[in-house]
């Protein structure tokens, strides 16, 4: 296996266009325990933490571009950034420990395609987009099509993502994450939980998304459970249809983390809880 690496888009392109069996790394938190798993060695691992756009965060024109390859712990440490989307922000923070959190980046917690992979909700709920380089040039696709199964993305041979674009919320909007893992710490979610609210002046909900991780072999946006709550305060009616629509749009398996029935209920609680602490955030403005 060949160590490179570049210092631009337009070399990781040219390497993975000469040769299929390289491939593209970030903070390698998932490819290396999957080497030392017994997986086939890339012939090729290309460092994209080299690359300026893939590690650099920024606001410009109302929109937040977020590297593929930045480390999670820089999001962390962006002030401006947690008070726009202080969900997608946690959820970066909850990726294993800090040690973890100054490798890993929403990239690699993307394309690993981890069912359980605890940015990507968030990443939902915003309406995410992706760049993605390639032979073909660069194109933008939304996040919740990347992932296609566990390990698998729509990503063509020779592509790979350079950044997140995620418009800044609109004023009384904020999102939030919640996971449910066994045990306190490092340890792979039962179920995700992601919501975004916009509030109006009456306190009514003007917009809503609800997407959940771990519950199905890829990320489940519920469009139903956001319409339970538009146009009504969020009362605990609502809150209860919301919690009892996620729970029906779950299709997790039943493992020794938990059964269908118990991570179906955690479905519905952890969206309930997700709504209320946006909710609560937006009341206070959101971060503007
Ligand atoms: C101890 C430990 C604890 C962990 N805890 C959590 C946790 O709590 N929650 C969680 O979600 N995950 C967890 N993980 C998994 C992992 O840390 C995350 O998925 C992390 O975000 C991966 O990012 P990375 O940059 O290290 O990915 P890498 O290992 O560099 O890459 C992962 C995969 O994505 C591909 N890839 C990387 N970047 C790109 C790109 N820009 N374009 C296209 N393909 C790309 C790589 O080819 C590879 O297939 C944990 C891992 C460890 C070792």
């Amino acid at each position: 296996m060949r160590y490179v690496a570049p210092t631009s888009v337009a070399e990781v392109v040219a390497l993975l266009a000469g040769d299929p069996e390289a491939r593209v790394f970030a903070g390698a938190t998932d490819l290396v325990p999957q080497l030392r798993a017994g997986r086939p060695e890339p012939s090729i691992a290309i460092d994209l933490k080299k690359i300026a756009r893939l590690t650099e965060v920024s606001l410009e024109d109302g929109t937040w571009r977020i590297g593929a390859a930045a480390p999670t712990a820089d999001l962390t440490g962006d002030a401006a950034l947690t008070a726009d989307l202080p969900g997608l922000v946690h959820a970066g923070a909850l990726i294993g420990s800090d040690q973890i959190q100054n490798r890993a980046s929403l990239g690699g917690n993307l394309c690993n395609a981890s069912p359980a992979a605890d940015s990507v909700p968030a990443l939902v709920v915003n309406d995410a987009r992706a760049v993605v380089a390639g032979p073909g040039g660069e194109r933008t696709v939304a996040v919740v099509d990347i992932p296609t199964g566990p390990g698998r993305t729509s990503l063509a041979p020779g592509e790979f993502i350079v950044c997140f674009e995620i418009d800044r919320p609109p004023a009384r909007t904020s999102d939030a994450y919640l996971r449910l893992i066994p045990r306190t710490e490092m340890d792979i979610a039962i179920v995700g939980a992601a919501a975004r609210v916009t509030l109006d002046g009456d306190g009514n909900c003007a917009g809503a998304a609800i997407a959940l991780g771990a519950v199905a072999p890829t990320v489940v946006p519920v469009p139903a459970a956001a319409r339970a709550l538009v146009g009504e305060p969020i009362t605990d009616g609502a809150l209860a249809r919301v919690a009892a629509v996620c729970a029906d749009a779950a299709n997790p398996i039943d493992d020794k983390r938990g059964t269908i029935t118990y991570r179906r209920q955690v479905a519905g609680v952890l969206a309930k809880r997700a709504v209320t602490e946006a909710a609560g955030r937006a009341g206070n403005g959101g971060g503007r």
